[in-house]
């Protein structure tokens, strides 16, 4: 999907560079999370299942799929293979796991990431207040915690005016999850959803070293009581559960942890307020953590909510998440 190519459609080219600009932002999009589509000419492109969106200008990282026929099929199956297009089957991708969310709002394009402000947000219930002091010019819905997928798409359904047009942006706080924008066009998606992440976000980011685990994750004096009551309180997103476990981070005392110590966590928050890793984790997993510190010290405190042992459970043992966690081996 080079520039150089004749077949890529008007938009697509935009989609690409935002995909990029996102996808190197480890404050909005970890390992192959956050997800882009644009409709255009009847055809739905989304980004694929386990790639990385920060790829989009150097491998094929968007599926071509039949609009019409995704929007049908996406309210009774999870396999949506058979609705790519045929000149791209051989290319093997496999369509995103909230395909449904993307071609079920009439937004041209849909932006879903990971933001580590609109995460922290949706951690406790003070976020239906947050929402009301954004900008009037785009509507905001707040949506329950659900299993992404077509439960997500439901959810999102049932909270949307049925009036819900293309031409009027859309913010979707997804809670315990992360943020969705629909819009006319890459621009603008872009333009929203920069300002509600700085909308919800109250700190910097801690310096965070993901590209080794020889040191602490987070440097002492970073992670205060309150995040860290916050971090220990559970699995706080459906990647906080899948790639760390369903006890992401406990506390430990002083130095880093053994990598058999037979733990249940994966990340430790030590007395100093640095945080450490279990040694072995790979990047997505370090990604994933890192963004999790990121918006614990977004929190103000209050009652945080965490995925029941249902949800994870129901998380860790769906098909289409084996494969994406296969997908990085
Ligand atoms: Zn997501």
């Amino acid at each position: 999907m080079h520039s150089s190519e004749p077949s890529v459609p008007a938009g697509l080219e935009d989609l690409l560079d935002l995909s990029v600009r996102l996808g190197s932002d480890l404050r909005l999009v970890q390992g192959a999370g956050g997800n882009l589509s644009i409709k255009t000419d009847g055809v739905l492109w989304i980004k694929a299942s386990g790639t990385r969106l920060s790829q989009a200008r150097t491998r094929d990282i968007f599926v071509p799929m039949d609009e019409a026929a995704t929007r049908e099929a996406v309210l009774v199956t999870e396999a949506l293979t058979p609705y790519v297009l045929p000149s791209a089957q051989a290319g093997g991708l496999r369509p995103s796991i909230e395909t449904a969310l993307h071609v079920l709002l009439p937004h041209t394009v849909v932006v879903h990431v990971h933001g580590v402000g609109s995460i922290a947000a949706g951690l406790t219930d003070g976020v239906e207040e947050s929402v009301r002091t954004l900008p009037a010019d785009v509507d905001t819905v707040v949506v329950p915690y659900a299993k992404p997928g077509v439960e997500l798409a439901r959810a999102v359904l049932a909270r949307t005016p049925a009036d819900l047009t293309g031409d009027r942006p859309l913010v979707l706080v997804l809670r315990n999850h992360g943020v969705v924008v629909g819009a006319a066009d890459s621009a603008t998606a872009a333009e929203v959803l920069d300002r509600v992440e700085a909308h919800f976000r109250s700190a910097s980011a801690p310096p965070a070293d993901v590209s080794t685990d020889s040191g602490p994750l987070s440097p002492p004096g970073t992670v205060d009581a309150t995040a860290a009551a916050v971090l220990c309180a559970g699995a706080l997103t459906p990647d906080s559960a899948v790639f760390l476990g369903p006890a992401p981070f406990g506390r430990i005392d002083g130095g880093p942890p053994a990598a058999d110590d037979g733990s249940p966590h994966s990340g430790f928050v030590a007395d100093d307020g640095s945080v450490w890793l279990r040694p072995g984790l790979g990047p997505d997993e370090r990604e994933v953590a890192a963004s999790l510190v990121d918006a614990a010290r977004q929190t103000d405190g209050g009652d945080v909510s965490t995925l029941s042992t249902a949800q994870v459970d129901e998380l860790v043992t769906w098909e289409a998440e084996k494969w994406r966690q296969q997908l990085k081996r």
